[in-house]
């Protein structure tokens, strides 16, 4: 299963830019089904970073914090379940990047003073447009 190390999802982002080294290994560690919807999940994530950031700003968009598997009192986060990522364009201003993603994008935005937070809630039958901000820790 090495080769899951190598998927790119789209033009730009690869499946392992959404783990760090111990989410990685708890992934391994799934079953495959299970890999299969969060690869599936993953996938649109990257989609709309394609599309909404990526291919806009046409800048390198660097994931800061994607798939959270959950721990005991972790709360609910669409990063438990492969839905969101947490992320920053080179050389762009965070609120720039968040002006532009407040305005167009359909799923859920959180705006931070170091970050942006992005999910595809909409597409799981969540209300449209969730935005709110906060402060990055
Ligand atoms: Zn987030």
């Amino acid at each position: 299963m090495t080769y899951l190390k190598d998927l790119k999802l789209t033009d730009n982002f690869w499946l392992h830019e959404f783990f760090d080294s111990a989410e990685w290994v708890r992934f391994m560690k799934l079953p495959e089904e299970q890999r299969l919807f969060l690869i599936i999940s993953l996938g649109q994530v990257a989609a709309a970073l394609q599309e909404h950031v990526r291919d806009y700003f046409r800048k390198k968009t660097i994931i800061t914090d994607g798939m959270r598997f959950k721990a005991s009192g972790d709360g609910t986060s669409f990063h438990h379940s492969g839905k969101a990522a947490d992320f920053k364009v080179e050389g762009v201003h965070h609120r720039t990047v968040q002006d532009r993603l407040n305005l167009i994008y359909p799923g859920g935005i959180g705006s931070y003073n170091a970050h942006t937070h992005l999910d595809i809630r909409h597409l799981f039958g969540w209300p449209v447009r969730a935005r709110w901000t906060g402060k990055s820790q």
